[in-house]
C-alpha cells in the first residue's frame, strides 16, 4: 500500500484508509476513506439539491463516497461566484499570479502519495501509472509558471506606418471557463487545462466525471492550498447530458476532454452561443515499426504504449504495423513481454497494469476481442477478462489478423487491446496508419531518426513521437498536444494552450498623420501617395 497510509492507521495528511493492509496485496482487500477526509473534499461541490450518488471503487466494487450533485441553479451559483472572483484575479499581476502557480509544483510533489491514493481507489489503475498525474500537473505548473510573461506581456507589433503607428497587443482574460472532464486521468485531466486558464486571469467552472470525483476534488482543494482564492475554481457534479448545457450556456470559453461524441454535442452548443472551445477526443492511435528498429526497444515501448492505464488513455496505442523483415522478431519479444506483465488492482508499486474502471468499460472491451475472434483474429497475448483479479478486469491483449469487418478495426476500444498487423511497403504502412477519422497520437520506431521524423510529418496525428510511445509529447509542456480530425480542436499545453483562454486585443496609437488626405490633398492626390507608398514599403522588404 502507499506511503500516506501507513499501515492501516491515520496519515497526517492523506486520504486515511481503514481495513486491512495486506502483506500480499490480495485485491479484495477492503479499503475505505475516513468519512471525515470525503467530507473536506465534497464540501467543495456547490450542491443544493440534497441528492447524492454514490462511487464504487473498481478495485473491489466497494462504496468510496456519497457524492453532493449539482442542479442547473448551482451550476448558476457556481459562475456567479466565480465571476465575482474573476473580477478581482484578473487585477492580481502575473508575477504573483506565477507564484502561486509555482507553489502547485511543490505541493503536488510533496502530496503525490495522497493524489495517487485517490486515483487509485477511483480508477483502479496501477500506481505507476497514477504516478504519471501528479508528474503531468507538476511538469505543466512549472511550465506555465516560468514562462507566464512570455505568454501574456503585451507585445509591441510594427504599424501599418513605420513609427507613426504604434501597434500594442494585450493578452485579456476571456472570463469564466468551463472545464469538462473524463475520468481516465482524473486529477490531471481535471486540473490541467485549468492551470493556464487561471494564469490568463480566468476563473474556472468544473465539471469532472461522476466515477471520479474525488481525485478532482483534491485537486481543487490543492489550488486553494497553493494560494489560489477558493471562489476562482468552482466544482459542480453530475451527469454530464444534464449539467453540460447549463455550463456551456454560461462559460465564456469550453474546454472539453473525453468521446468524439460528446465533443460534437458541446461544439454545436458553442457554436450557438458564438464562444470558443477546445476539444479533446478519442484515438485510433498506430506505431509504426520500420525494417531498422531497435526492436527490443520497440517492444517495450509498445508495452507503455498499448496497456498504461489499461489502455484508458487518450493517447494509448490500438494500432501496431511492423516491417516484415522485424515482424516475428519484434511479436515475439512484445508478446514475451506482455505476458511477463505483473497484473493486479492494488494499491502498491507491484502491478504492471490496474483495472479497467467500470462494467461499461469492460463490456466494451470484451465485446471488442469476442466480435474479432469470431470473426477470425488470433489471440497472441491475453484475450480475457479476469474477475479474480478484480470485477472489470481484463488482461493485456494482442491481436493478429484483425479484418475492416471487425469492430476494433477502427473504433476506439479504450481498453488494453492492440491490433497487430505486418507490412512490406512504408507508403502502404503510413496510408493504413493514416486511415480512419482520428488523428491523436502516433508513433515511428527507428534507428535512423532524421527519416523517423519525415515519416512523422505524413502522420495525421497531433503528436508523433520517434522512438516513445506518447510520452515524449506528452511530457513535452512547451509542445502544443490535441487531435487532428476527429480526435479534436484546439491544443492543451504551450502557448495555444494558454492563448486559447484570452483575447487578442489590438490597441494602435496614431501619431501626426490621420489616414486619409492631408495639407490640402484630394482624394485621388491620397490614392496617389499611398500607392507610391506601398511600392516604397515593398522595395524595403516590410512585411
Ligand atoms: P464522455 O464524453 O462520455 O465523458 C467525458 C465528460 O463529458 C464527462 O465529464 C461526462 O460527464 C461529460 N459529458 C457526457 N455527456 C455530456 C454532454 N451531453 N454534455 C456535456 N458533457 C457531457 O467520455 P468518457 O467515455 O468518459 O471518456 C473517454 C473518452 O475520452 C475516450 O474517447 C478518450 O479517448 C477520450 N479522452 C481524450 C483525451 C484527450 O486528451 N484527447 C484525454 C482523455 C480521454
Amino acid at each position: 500500500m502507499s506511503e500516506a497510509i501507513p499501515g492501516s492507521g491515520a496519515s497526517s495528511d492523506g486520504p486515511v484508509v481503514d481495513g486491512p493492509h495486506d502483506p500480499e496485496h490480495d485485491p479484495r482487500a477492503s479499503y475505505a476513506l475516513e468519512p471525515e477526509y470525503v467530507a473536506r473534499l465534497t464540501d467543495r461541490i456547490l450542491s443544493t439539491t440534497g441528492a447524492t450518488s454514490q462511487v464504487f471503487s473498481p478495485i473491489n466494487g466497494a462504496p468510496v463516497a456519497n457524492i453532493p450533485q449539482s442542479s442547473t441553479d448551482d451550476v448558476a451559483e457556481a459562475f456567479r461566484r466565480a465571476r465575482v472572483a474573476q473580477a478581482a484575479w484578473a487585477r492580481v499581476s502575473v508575477d504573483e499570479r506565477a507564484r502561486i502557480l509555482h507553489r502547485l509544483h511543490d505541493i503536488v510533489l510533496d502530496r503525490q502519495a495522497e493524489i495517487m491514493d485517490l486515483i487509485q481507489l477511483e480508477s483502479g489503475k496501477a500506481r505507476k501509472h497514477a504516478f504519471d498525474e501528479p508528474l503531468h500537473i507538476a511538469l505543466t505548473a512549472r511550465y506555465y509558471a516560468r514562462t507566464a510573461h512570455q505568454h501574456l506581456d503585451t507585445q509591441r507589433r510594427p504599424g501599418v506606418v513605420p513609427v507613426l503607428t504604434r501597434v500594442e497587443l494585450n493578452r485579456v482574460p476571456k472570463g469564466v471557463v468551463g472545464i469538462i472532464s473524463p475520468w481516465n486521468y482524473p486529477f490531471t485531466m481535471a486540473l490541467c487545462d485549468g492551470l493556464p486558464a487561471l494564469l490568463a486571469g480566468n476563473a474556472v467552472v468544473a465539471k469532472p466525471d461522476a466515477q471520479t470525483m474525488l481525485s478532482a476534488l483534491l485537486g481543487a482543494q490543492l489550488l486553494e492550498d497553493a494560494g489560489f482564492p477558493r471562489d476562482l475554481w468552482q466544482v459542480v457534479a453530475g451527469p454530464g447530458r444534464e449539467l453540460g448545457t447549463p455550463i456551456i450556456q454560461r462559460a465564456d470559453y469550453i474546454c472539453f476532454t473525453g468521446s468524439t461524441a460528446t465533443g460534437k454535442i458541446i461544439a454545436k452548443q458553442a457554436a450557438e452561443r458564438l464562444i470558443g472551445c477546445s476539444l479533446e477526443l478519442g484515438g485510433k492511435n498506430p506505431i509504426l515499426v520500420l525494417r531498422d528498429a531497435d526492436v527490443e526497444r520497440a517492444a517495450e515501448g509498445a508495452v507503455r504504449a498499448c496497456f498504461s492505464n489499461a489502455g484508458q488513455l487518450c493517447v494509448s496505442t490500438e494500432r501496431m504495423f511492423v516491417a516484415d523483415a522485424v515482424y516475428d522478431r519484434f511479436v515475439e519479444r512484445f508478446v514475451a513481454r506482455t505476458k511477463a506483465m505483473s497484473l493486479g488492482a492494488t494499491m502498491d508499486w507491484d502491478a504492471d497494469m490496474g483495472t479497467l474502471i467500470s462494467a461499461d468499460q469492460l463490456e466494451t472491451v470484451t465485446a471488442h476481442v469476442e466480435d474479432a475472434v469470431a470473426k477470425g483474429a488470433r489471440v497472441l497475448a491475453g484475450g480475457k477478462a479476469r474477475p479474480d483479479l478484480a470485477p472489470y478486469y481484463f488482461e493485456p491483449t494482442i491481436l493478429e489478423g484483425v479484418t475492416p469487418e471487425m469492430t476494433c478495426f477502427g473504433n476506439e476500444t479504450f481498453g488494453p487491446v492492440v491490433s497487430i498487423y505486418r507490412f512490406h511497403d512504408e507508403a502502404d504502412a503510413i496510408a493504413r496508419a493514416n486511415d480512419g477519422e482520428y488523428g491523436l497520437n502516433g508513433s515511428v520506431y527507428t534507428r535512423d531518426t532524421v527519416r523517423g521524423r519525415a515519416i512523422a510529418r505524413q502522420v495525421k496525428c497531433g503528436t508523433v513521437n520517434v522512438n516513445e510511445a506518447f510520452g515524449a509529447t506528452f511530457a513535452s509542456i512547451d509542445a502544443p498536444m490535441g487531435g487532428m480530425r476527429e480526435s479534436g480542436m484546439g491544443r492543451r499545453q504551450g502557448s495555444e494552450g494558454i492563448h486559447r483562454y484570452t483575447e487578442t486585443q489590438s490597441v494602435a496609437t496614431q501619431r501626426l498623420i490621420r489616414f486619409g488626405p492631408m495639407l490640402g490633398m484630394s482624394d485621388e492626390g491620397y490614392a496617389k501617395f499611398m500607392t507610391a507608398s506601398l511600392r516604397l514599403m515593398d522595395k524595403l522588404g516590410r512585411a
